[in-house]
């Protein structure tokens, strides 16, 4: 390997939106980085465009795996140590939206939100804790969202994973403290990706032009950074905190659209 000293971070939900513009910012300060993703096709086209940027197999994967499933997480942490040999970032940043009220969500829609947003998160962070801790330390980024902190119509089953990830941080943060992996969780405001395209109306798309302090979206880029902090030396006494990265949605104090 060429690069043997470089920290390692892991990515999920790398294959698009904010999860590969955190993979570029782990490439661009300095890591070697995992690309997990299970949209297999996506990932590919992603590792493909980051080779023609000159990224080779010494810095950067892709590993296609579902962060739900138990097999192929332990699976893709393998992977990981058998490729780079050690892992200090883990940014679980897989997740699904499903924007409907709780008479009109099915069963199976809030399972698969649960499964994604909240299962993949305790998944993966107890898969890699224990590569974290043979190492002495590490960081652990959660992506919740806006949507955790705040209770909305549309939102039962998104918002209570995300609610739900954000405890699942503090817990992860006091469990995992001693042992040097801090854990912190990022609260990111409506950011332009698929993600958002697909469920965000021109009706709330309009409401959060009038309620963000701000009065506009944030970047995948925006988000990055944030999380690329709480993962750096910069952040080592920040530790089980929620970061909004929202333009002051939250400090506004109103509702969500
Ligand atoms: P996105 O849909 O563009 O990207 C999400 C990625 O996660 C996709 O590539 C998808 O294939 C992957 N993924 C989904 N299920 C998976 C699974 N089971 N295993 C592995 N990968 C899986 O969305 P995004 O906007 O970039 O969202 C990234 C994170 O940020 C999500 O957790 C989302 O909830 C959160 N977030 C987004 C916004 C927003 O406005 N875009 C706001 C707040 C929070």
């Amino acid at each position: 390997m060429a690069a043997p000293d470089l920290p390692v971070a892991l990515v999920t939900g790398a294959a698009r939106g904010i999860g590969l513009a955190t993979a570029r910012w782990f490439l661009a300060n300095g890591y070697r980085v995992v690309l997990l993703d299970v949209d297999e096709a996506t990932l590919a086209a992603s590792e493909q465009a980051l080779r023609h940027e000159g990224v080779s197999a010494e810095l950067a994967i892709a590993v296609p795996a579902d962060v739900s499933h138990p097999q192929q997480v332990d699976a893709a942490v393998q992977r990981t140590v058998d490729h780079f040999g050690r892992i200090d970032a883990l940014v679980n940043n897989a997740g699904v939206a499903v924007f409907k009220p709780i008479g009109e969500t099915s069963f199976h829609e809030w399972r698969t939100v649960m499964a994604t947003n909240l299962d993949g998160a305790f998944l993966m962070t107890q898969a890699v804790a224990p590569v974290m801790l043979e190492e002495g330390g590490g960081a652990v980024v959660n992506i919740a969202s806006i949507s955790g902190l705040r209770a909305s119509t549309l939102r039962v089953a998104y918002g209570t994973s995300k609610a739900a990830l954000i405890h699942l941080t503090k817990q992860q943060a006091v469990e995992y403290g001693n042992a040097g992996i801090r854990v912190n969780a990022i609260a990111p405001g409506p950011v332009e990706t698929a993600m958002a395209a697909a469920v965000h109306t021109p009706a709330i798309r309009a409401d959060y032009h009038d309620t963000i302090p701000l009065a506009r979206y944030g970047s995948e880029e925006e988000i990055a950074n944030a999380i690329g902090f709480l993962c750096s030396p910069q952040a080592s006494y920040i530790n089980g905190q929620v970061l909004a990265v929202d333009g002051g949605f939250d400090a506004a104090g109103v509702g969500l659209p």
